[in-house]
Order: structure tokens, then sequence, then C-alpha cells
């Protein structure tokens, strides 16, 4: 409703618009750190009284006459980003950047060059699409990106992979990890937590977790990263002290674009965006690019909008670095990641500390955001 200003309010219930669309009633759908930075004022037009939320999970109650693979009544996860499945970029495995799925493109064009997909509750820049905190969900190309749910596996262990689990995954997996390799996150919130695992799994020999909350420090801890608090150390001198000096084979800035910070810099992103001559606050990937090994790889989940100020462009460059960065194409990620979810090697539960009601959502925005009472991951259930 306003910066800052959530709230539940009754809305008219979504209808088939398409023959590709699905009406799915909302079992469970979680907060997100890209959400935070809708409710900060980060992304434009978002207007007031859209609806938000993009990670959810449900089932069907309706379907166009063009879904032939789903069937009412059944249970599906929903990508995040809605995507065709017939145009070139979606051909090629890049789910996010589908250039069939906003309706807004234009607004997009003017920002970015290019339009990327639509994505559920994310602004009108990105589709204007009603979101998943809410019973119901109008679910466009239901054809394409909802993955049916065997009853056995619970709400709790699955809904991630709507999002933050392959967003973690993926951005591990940019970086190529090589055995022996060691990979530096900065941010513990559920997607550096993934990223963590994901790391893990990939290869990593010495997974190193920035942040400073300390309950995030301990969860990355108790997965085996050694962990770094930011507000207790030089983050560029720790790191160099465990690498040997060396630097990290491959930065994941898990953090976007509301790094908070203690240096300089950190005190010129509060101006700079306060005064709106910069949109996005860099200190997450300002710091990974400075650490970074000659030839490494620089990893971007997290979520930067426009224009960032300060960046170390000349580091990156005559180091060599590989920057790699985007949405999640969480389509090419649904399946064998829920594979893993099944065989135990990745389990949602051990980051979702909350669950709610979906009319407490603006409490669960607000101890989300305000990192409070050890809260790393609310689940809303309507
Ligand atoms: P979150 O807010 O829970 O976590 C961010 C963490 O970063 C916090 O714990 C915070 O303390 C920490 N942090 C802040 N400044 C830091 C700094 N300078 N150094 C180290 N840590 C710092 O959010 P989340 O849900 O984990 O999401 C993280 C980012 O990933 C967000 O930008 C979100 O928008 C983005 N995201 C991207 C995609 C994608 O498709 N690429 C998908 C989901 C989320
Ligand atoms: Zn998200």
């Amino acid at each position: 409703m306003g910066r800052g200003d959530v709230r539940i309010e009754e809305v008219p219930e979504p209808r088939i618009l398409n023959p590709r669309d699905a009406i799915v009633r909302v079992t469970s759908t979680a907060i997100c750190g890209s959400d935070l930075h809708l409710l900060g004022g980060f992304i434009p037009t978002l207007r007031r009284g859209d609806v938000l939320g993009h990670e959810f999970m449900g089932e069907v109650v309706e379907l166009g006459s063009a879904v032939s693979n789903l069937a009412v009544g059944d249970r599906v996860l929903v990508p995040f980003p809605i995507a065709c499945g017939r145009c070139d970029y979606c051909r090629r495995d890049l789910w996010s950047l589908c250039d069939n799925s906003n309706p807004n493109a234009w607004m997009a064009e003017e920002l970015f060059g290019h339009s990327p997909a639509g994505i559920f509750g994310y602004s009108r820049l990105l589709g204007g699409y009603a979101g998943g905190q809410a019973e119901l969900v109008r679910v466009p190309f239901a054809d394409v990106g909802p993955l049916k749910i065997d009853r056995s596996l619970s709400d709790d262990q699955v809904l991630l992979l709507t999002d933050v689990i392959p967003t973690g995954w993926m951005a591990a997996e940019q970086g190529d990890i090589q055995a022996g390799d060691v990979v530096a996150i900065w941010g513990c919130g559920p997607v550096g937590q993934f990223a963590l695992r994901a790391a893990q799994l990939l290869g990593a020999a010495t997974v190193i977790a920035i942040d400073r909350v300390s309950a995030r420090l301990r969860l990355a801890e108790s997965a085996g990263a050694d962990v770094i608090d930011y507000e207790e150390v030089k983050v560029l001198d720790a790191l160099r002290d465990l690498t040997g000096g060396r630097g990290p084979d491959l930065c994941i800035d898990a953090v976007g674009l509301e790094a908070h910070g203690t240096g300089p810099l950190a005190l010129y992103d509060r101006v700079a965006t306060g005064v709106r001559i910069e949109t996005d606050r860099g200190e997450a990937l300002r710091e990974a690019l400075l650490a970074c090994r000659k030839g490494g790889t620089v990893s971007l989940a997290g979520v930067y909008g426009g224009y960032l100020d300060k960046v170390p462009l000349g580091a990156a460059f005559n180091k060599g670095l590989r920057l790699r960065m985007g949405q999640t194409h969480v389509h090419r990620y649904l399946r064998p990641l829920l594979e893993r979810v099944q065989r135990g090697e990745l389990d949602a539960r051990e980051v979702i500390t909350h669950h709610l009601p979906l009319d407490q959502a603006p409490y669960g925005y607000e101890i989300f955001r305000d990192k409070e009472d050890e809260c790393i991951k609310v689940v809303l259930q309507p």
C-alpha cells in the first residue's frame, strides 16, 4: 500500500483470462528478500494495492481449455518467473528471459533495453501480475510452469523450490566449481543458505559465509561453512587470510541492492540512494569484486534494479573476472532439485523459522525485514 506498508485486503477473485491459464488455491506462500526490495520502494512501478508474492504452491481449482497436462485437484509448485515455453529464450532454457510473458515489456525496455520475463507480484515493470500471497492466483502458461507434486512431500519440503532453492543453486552452478575450490558467499539469508549447500554439493572444498546476523551465521556454520561477521572484522582481510592471500575462486553475492556496510562507500550509498542519484546499494558486490581471485567468478543472486555507483570495474577487468547473474531460470532446476529434496540432500525446513496465517503477513514482513525473532524464512498459510 506504500513504502513499508503491507496490508491484507479483500480483492476481486482472479479469473481465467486465457486458455493456457490456471487458477490455483494457495496452500503455502513465502516472503522473499526480493519482496523486501518492493516493500522498501527500491523497485519502481509497484502501485498501491498491488498483490505481492512470487513463492507459492497450492491446488489447481480451475483450468483454461488449452491446459491438458494438469487436472483440477492437482497439487502444484509454481515457478516465480512466468514463461511461455515456446519463444527462443524458453527453448534455450533461459526461462526468466521469456519474450512473451511481460505484457508491459515496453516499460522494461525503457529501463533495461530489453524485457525479461514477467514475475508474479513483482511490479508493473515485470508484468503487473497479481502475486501469490493470496488465497487464489491466476497462473498464466499453466501448461508450462507448474510442477505436480506427490502428496508424500509436505508443503515445507517443496515450497522453496519455487524460488530460493533454485536461486542458491544457480548462483553456485554459475561458478563452475572445481574440486578444491573456495567459495565465499555474501548474505546468509535463505538464498545464501542454499547457495552454500549447493556449493558443497557441487564440490567446493571450503565455503565461507558472510553476514552480521548471528542466527544466520550460526545456521551457516552448522552446515559446515567458515563464517565472517562483517561488523566484527574487515571482510577483505579475513578472506585474504582464509585463502592464503589468493582470494576465493567463486564469490557469490546473495545480498543484492539493499546491502548494508560499515565503510565510507556504505555511507555514500545511503546518501546517494536517499537523494535518488543512485538506485542500488553496492557494498556486497564491491567487496566480492575486490576479494575474488584473479580469473575467478563473481556470481550475483542478489537482485539489482537500476544504477549502481562506485563499482570497481577496474578490479574486475584487470583480474579477468567472469560475472554471472540474473533472475533464476527456475523451470530448468525444478525437477532435478526436487529429486535432491527427495533424496534428502536439500532440506528447506532448515531455513523456515516462522509459519503464520496469511492475515498476519504484515507482521511476517516486519520480522523478516528487521531480522527479528531469529527470523530466516516466513511461510504464510491462507
Ligand atoms: P534476506 O534479506 O533474508 O538476506 C540478505 C542477507 O544479506 C541478510 O541476512 C543481511 O544481513 C545480509 N547482508 C546485508 N548486507 C550485507 C553485506 N554487506 N555483506 C554480507 N551480508 C550482508 O534475503 P534473501 O531472501 O536471502 O535474498 C537475498 C537476495 O537474493 C535479495 O536481493 C533477493 O532479492 C535476491 N533473490 C534473487 C533471486 C533471483 O532470481 N536472482 C531470487 C530470490 C531472491
Ligand atoms: Zn523470491
